[in-house]
């Protein structure tokens, strides 16, 4: 069994670090924010180079936070992309403000900059870029047009920690930047977690009021706030594992390269990578026309797969409210007709990278030799 993430391989090989800064935790009974929370704020604003970095409970809550330090509310719009997980579009919702969709670049999966201007309107406040799969999307292109429009830039970078665009980490380009530190994402809590990285001293203030109910001093409630605090254990957590990070990124990138060295010639299109960016490959993800065959042939194989994601949010029950129909973002609806994710963990071996790329390489086979016979009918 080659299963789609292995969480326990890497709890094994952290055990005993991990085990006690939880019970030292527990021992000083600092179960919400407190020193372990507020030393990996420190650690992982560095990390992203940035100077300040807010933990919350949940990426969802992160972007819900920044939105509301931006001042974005009801009667205002925020662009994104609707190829992204359903939580970029709740939170804005949340602020009662209007999702807009501009469609992705169908190479990289992420924010059409060519796209972004005609969805500007003088309700627009702010953008949110969506580092898909952990590959930033065209920051400058991106940045130039929100300067000129008087937008802020939100990084949805849910799924990019440490990734880099021309040198400079997610979650440092724009005004803010959010993570998620849901277990299955490359640095993940043993619980929920999510933080906002920033360089500006406002956002921070603000935002480390409305996640604690809005108190600049206990029982001083200046804003309407929310009880989104980081909880103890996690920070405690996330400090041993911000340690390894990198190696596991190295390790994660070294197995996108196997696979896309195994697929090289196989007619499967494999990610394509900008040249100016550090993909961090949260997500591996193929395309096929024939992914239910496929994702069930891997799976008789032993192999998990997963989608991400299989319905654009603009497509989605949830947000017919926005009145959006098929076919308004074309390549939204083909990405997301098409993607298929291949297991990736840092632990993942070149043995298992092998069995894959092979069970993989015979799928695409067959369906080739198709085309080829469907080409000499044609001709
Ligand atoms: C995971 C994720 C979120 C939400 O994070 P949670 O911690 O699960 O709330 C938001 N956006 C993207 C792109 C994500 O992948």
């Amino acid at each position: 069994m080659i299963p789609f993430v292995d969480l326990k391989a890497q709890y094994r090989s952290i055990k005993d670090e991990v085990d006690a800064a939880v019970l030292g935790v527990i021992e000083r009974c600092e179960f919400t924010l407190g020193s372990e929370v507020a030393a990996f704020e420190k650690e992982f604003a560095a990390y992203c180079q940035v100077e300040h970095g807010i933990g919350v409970n949940t990426g969802t809550s992160a972007l819900h936070l920044a939105l509301l330090a931006a001042g974005v509310g009801a009667g205002d719009e925020v662009i994104t992309v609707p190829f992204t997980f359903v939580a970029t579009v709740s939170a804005i919702d949340y602020t009662g403000a209007k999702p807009v969709f501009v469609d992705i670049d169908p190479k990289t999966f992420t924010m059409d900059p060519n796209a972004l201007e005609a969805a500007i309107t003088d309700k627009t406040k702010a953008i949110i870029p969506v580092h898909l799969y952990g590959q930033t999307a065209d920051m400058d292109p991106i940045l130039e047009i929100a300067r000129k429009h008087g937008l802020v830039v939100i990084e949805d970078a849910c799924q990019a920690h440490g990734a880099e665009y021309k040198g400079r980490r997610a979650g440092s380009m724009g005004d803010m930047g959010c993570f998620s530190f849901y277990p299955g994402k490359n640095l993940g809590a043993y619980g929920e977690g999510g933080m906002v990285t920033t360089n500006s001293p406002e956002f921070t203030k603000t935002i480390r009021m409305l996640r604690d109910w809005g108190a600049e001093k206990k029982y001083q409630h200046v804003l309407k706030g929310f009880n989104f605090r980081l909880e103890g254990i996690q920070g405690a957590v996330l400090r041993v594992k911000l340690k390894y990070l990198e190696a596991w990124t190295e390790a994660r990138r070294t197995a996108a390269a196997h696979y896309d060295r195994l697929l090289a010639g196989s007619g499967v299109p494999t990610p394509y990578v900008r040249p100016d960016v550090r993909h961090v490959y949260h997500i591996y993800a193929v395309r096929t026309q024939h992914r239910q065959t496929w994702q069930d042939a891997l799976l008789a194989q032993g192999i998990q797969s997963g989608i991400h994601y299989p319905t654009p949010v603009h497509l989605l029950p949830a947000f017919a409210d926005l009145g959006y129909r098929a076919g308004q973002f074309p390549h939204a609806e083909k990405a997301a007709s098409e993607v298929l994710s291949l297991p990736m963990f840092p632990e993942l071996t070149q043995a298992q990278c092998e069995q894959v790329a092979q069970a993989v390489r015979a799928l695409a086979a067959p369906a080739e030799q198709a085309v080829d016979a469907a080409a000499v009918s044609a001709a």
